[in-house]
C-alpha cells in the first residue's frame, strides 16, 4: 500500500500545496481520498488524470470536495468522449451539493460523471481496500477513514477535534494521517481542530505506528507544529506532510 501526499494545506490551499488530497494504492488500484481546492492540479504530477478508480471524500467542506467540480470537467468533456463513470463514496447530500457548486441542473448533476453513494459508519470493500469510516467531530457530518490492505493499515482523521472516535479507527494502524490545524493556545475553538499536541496525544492512544500532521495551515508555523506533537511520547516517528511526498508501507 502506497500514499502519496497531493494536498495537504489546511482550510485554503498554499504557496506549495493544494488543500486536501491522497492517493492510495495497492494492487494497481487507485483511490483519492479527499479532493479539496486545487488537487486536480497538482494530482496530474503522480498518475494519469483517467486512472483513478475511485474517490472518497469525509466532508463537505470547500477545502476536501472542491476539486469534484474540476474532475468532473476534466472526465466529461474530455475530448475523446466522456470517460466512464467511476464510483465516489461520500457523506449524504454530496451530489446535490456538488451540482449546485457547479450550477447543473438535477437531474443529472454530475451523475453521469460520478455514482455517489452515500457513506455510513462501518465497513466496505473498495477495490483491494478494506475501508471502515467513523463519525469525527466537525461541525458538518465527517467521516474519518481507515484503509487496510495486505495486512497494512492507514488511519486518516479528516477533520475532527478531539474525540475518542478518532484513537478508534486509528488502533494499531501503520500510519496515522492526522490534521494538526491549530496550535497550542488561549481559547482554541473546540469541537473543530485538533491541535498538533492533540494529533499526537491521539496517536499516543491509538499506538499508530507513524503520525503525519497534515491540513497544515499556511498562517502557521510548521516548524511550531512539529516541535508540539514531538512533546509527546509515541510508539514511532512524527513528521510534517508535503505535497509530493510518498509514503510506500510495502
Ligand atoms: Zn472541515
Amino acid at each position: 500500500m502506497r500514499l502519496t501526499i497531493i494536498g495537504c494545506s489546511g482550510s485554503f490551499p498554499g504557496p506549495d500545496s493544494p488543500a486536501s488530497c491522497y492517493l492510495l494504492e495497492a494492487d494497481g488500484f487507485r483511490l483519492l481520498l479527499d479532493l479539496g481546492n486545487g488537487a486536480v492540479g497538482a494530482l496530474q504530477r503522480h498518475v494519469g488524470l483517467y486512472d483513478i478508480d475511485a474517490v472518497c471524500l469525509s466532508h463537505l467542506h470547500a477545502d476536501h470536495c472542491l476539486d469534484l467540480c474540476a474532475y468532473y470537467v476534466a472526465r466529461t468533456f474530455y475530448p475523446g468522449g466522456p470517460r466512464p463513470r467511476i464510483p465516489v463514496y461520500a457523506p449524504a447530500g454530496t451530489a446535490s451539493r456538488m451540482a449546485q457548486a457547479y450550477g447543473l441542473p438535477e437531474p443529472p448533476g454530475m451523475t453521469e460523471a460520478f455514482e455517489f453513494t452515500t457513506l455510513e459508519p462501518g465497513t466496505r470493500q473498495i477495490g483491494p481496500f478494506q475501508v471502515t469510516t467513523a463519525h469525527m467531530n466537525h461541525p458538518v457530518e465527517t467521516f474519518g477513514y481507515r484503509l487496510e490492505h495486505g495486512g497494512r493499515s492507514i488511519a486518516y482523521s479528516a477533520d475532527t477535534g478531539e474525540t475518542a472516535a478518532l484513537a478508534g479507527l486509528a488502533r494499531g494502524a501503520d500510519l496515522l494521517l492526522c490534521e494538526a490545524s491549530l496550535l497550542d493556545g488561549p481559547d482554541l475553538p473546540a469541537d473543530l481542530h485538533l491541535t498538533a499536541r492533540q494529533a499526537a496525544q491521539h496517536a499516543a492512544q491509538a499506538g499508530a505506528g507513524q503520525l503525519v500532521l497534515t491540513h497544515l495551515v499556511p498562517w502557521n508555523d510548521q516548524a511550531r507544529s512539529l516541535e508540539e506533537a514531538s512533546g509527546v511520547p509515541l510508539a514511532g516517528p512524527v513528521s510534517l506532510a508535503a505535497s509530493g511526498r510518498v509514503i510506500d508501507l510495502g
